[in-house]
């Protein structure tokens, strides 16, 4: 395994890290084996969030008895107020069994509204500089699939990390938030490296981004096959014949693939959009039908919602055929 600088933080990173998504999906003694795993084969980085259910807990109770110091452990939560942020570090701390996490994150920056109230007096923000101060958490940082927004807030306010979603298709960070993270050595966390399950070459979609000057690359994983195929990728030159295989995948995806950009918002009957096509492709992707199922019947308005007028494909930069791509999401859930 390969290790690089994350940022200004100056911590050893793996460049292939764990993912902590798709654990909510295995019990905890199948976590257990998964973790272990990965720390057999190098990994240090590992990453999960407040919103992937029980997943902190279980890496908390996989990592248990493994030196604290030699893993690294990054987590985030979805909170905009400073209450709200520190009580859901607390249960961080409590999950992960430990005293300090390695790196916070303010997670998803999206919406206009949420974002003000995170950077805004008594916002999360505000919460998370208070636990840093505490030596509850060493290292601040941010998440999004938004290149434009996260590069905006990276210029404004002093963040050790950014993560943000990088593959074969999805490339809207290359031209300027991946330069500018590393001018400013701001750490890079490359989330959704095999497009959230959508690439089906993983060993040659990781080498691929490796390639790039970024810290870790998170591929999700819930099976010592898949801990040990993505670990392979590390230190390899991706070959040609792999290098043809992505391009195919890239031609046939690209062209049914939301890069979650939000242009095609708002919609007139209240969708959002690349939510529920996100949720459909963790449904099918990531076999994580009831977890996606659970939070799709909370959208304010379902696929079945769509009246088909076709204003968000005029705004879609991707020509995607939101509509029958709704179509389908709504057959998916609703069927
Ligand atoms: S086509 Fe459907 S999803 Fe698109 S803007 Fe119209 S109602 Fe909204
Ligand atoms: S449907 Fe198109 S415009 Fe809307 S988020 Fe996805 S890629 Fe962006």
């Amino acid at each position: 395994m390969n290790y690089r600088k994350l940022g200004k933080t100056g911590l050893q990173v793996s460049e292939v890290g764990f993912g902590g998504i798709p654990l909510q999906r295995v019990s905890p003694a199948e976590a257990m084996q998964v973790v272990r795993e990965a720390l057999r084969l190098g990994i240090n980085f590992f990453d999960s969030a407040r919103g992937y259910t029980d997943s902190e807990e279980k890496l908390g109770r996989a990592l248990q008895g493994f030196p604290r110091r030699e893993v690294i452990l990054a987590t985030k939560s979805g909170e905009a107020g400073k209450e709200e942020m520190k009580r859901d570090i607390e249960i961080s701390l409590r999950n992960f069994r430990t005293d300090y996490l390695d790196l916070y994150q303010l997670h998803n920056m999206r919406g206009e509204e949420r974002v003000a109230q995170i950077f805004a007096p008594g916002g999360a923000w505000e919460g998370l500089q208070e636990a840093r101060k505490e030596g509850k958490v060493r290292f601040v940082g941010i998440t999004g699939h938004l290149p434009a927004l996260l590069l905006e807030l990276l210029k404004k306010e002093s963040f050790d990390t950014v993560q943000f979603p990088f593959n074969t298709i999805e490339q809207e960070a290359l031209p300027e938030l991946l330069p500018y993270a590393r001018q400013h050595d701001i750490g890079t966390i490359i989330m959704k490296p095999l497009a959230g399950g959508a690439l089906c070459h993983p060993a040659a979609a990781l080498k691929y981004l490796l390639r790039h000057d970024l810290s870790t690359v998170i591929p999700g994983m819930r099976s010592i096959a898949e801990v040990r195929e993505n670990v392979a990728a590390s230190g390899v030159a991706l070959s040609e014949p792999e290098e043809k295989a992505l391009q195919k995948e890239k031609d046939d995806l690209g062209a049914r693939f939301c890069r979650r950009c939000d242009y095609c918002q708002p919609c007139p009957q209240g969708l959002d959009i690349p939510s529920l096509m996100t949720l459909q492709r963790y449904s099918e992707r990531y076999g994580l039908h009831e977890w996606a199922l659970e939070r799709y019947r909370l959208q304010p308005a379902k696929a079945s919602d769509c009246i088909e007028c076709g204003e968000c494909e005029e705004k879609c930069p991707y020509d995607l055929p939101i509509r029958d791509l709704l179509r389908a999401c709504r057959d998916h859930f609703e069927g």
